[in-house]
C-alpha cells in the first residue's frame, strides 16, 4: 500500500497521511494541514480531550448542509434546480 493524500478541510491543500496534520474528534473526521487552518474552522486546542471544531458545535456549516437546509426550508427540489441551471447555460 502506498501513501494516501487527502485535502485539508479548510484550504484544500494536499495532506499526506504519513505526515503531521490535525484531526478533529472521531465523530467529526475533519482534518487540517496545520494549526492555522484548524483555527479557521473554529477548532479548539485548549482542551485536547474535548476538542471540537465549529462544525461539531453547529456554529459552522458545510455548503452541503446549507444547501440541504435551504432546499427543505423553501420546499425546493434539487432535480428541478439542476434542470433550470441546464436550461440557463
Ligand atoms: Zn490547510
Ligand atoms: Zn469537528
Amino acid at each position: 500500500m502506498g501513501v494516501d493524500f487527502f485535502p485539508c478541510d479548510f484550504c484544500g491543500e494536499s495532506i499526506c497521511d504519513c505526515g503531521p496534520y490535525i484531526t478533529c474528534n472521531d465523530k467529526c473526521y475533519r482534518r487540517w494541514c496545520d494549526k492555522e487552518c484548524a483555527k479557521n474552522d473554529g477548532y479548539l486546542v485548549d482542551d485536547e480531550d474535548n476538542a471540537s471544531c465549529g462544525y461539531c458545535r453547529n456554529e459552522l456549516f458545510t455548503d452541503w448542509k446549507i444547501l440541504d437546509y435551504i432546499l427543505e426550508k423553501f420546499n425546493l427540489d434539487k432535480e428541478e434546480i439542476v434542470k433550470e441551471m441546464r436550461n440557463e447555460s
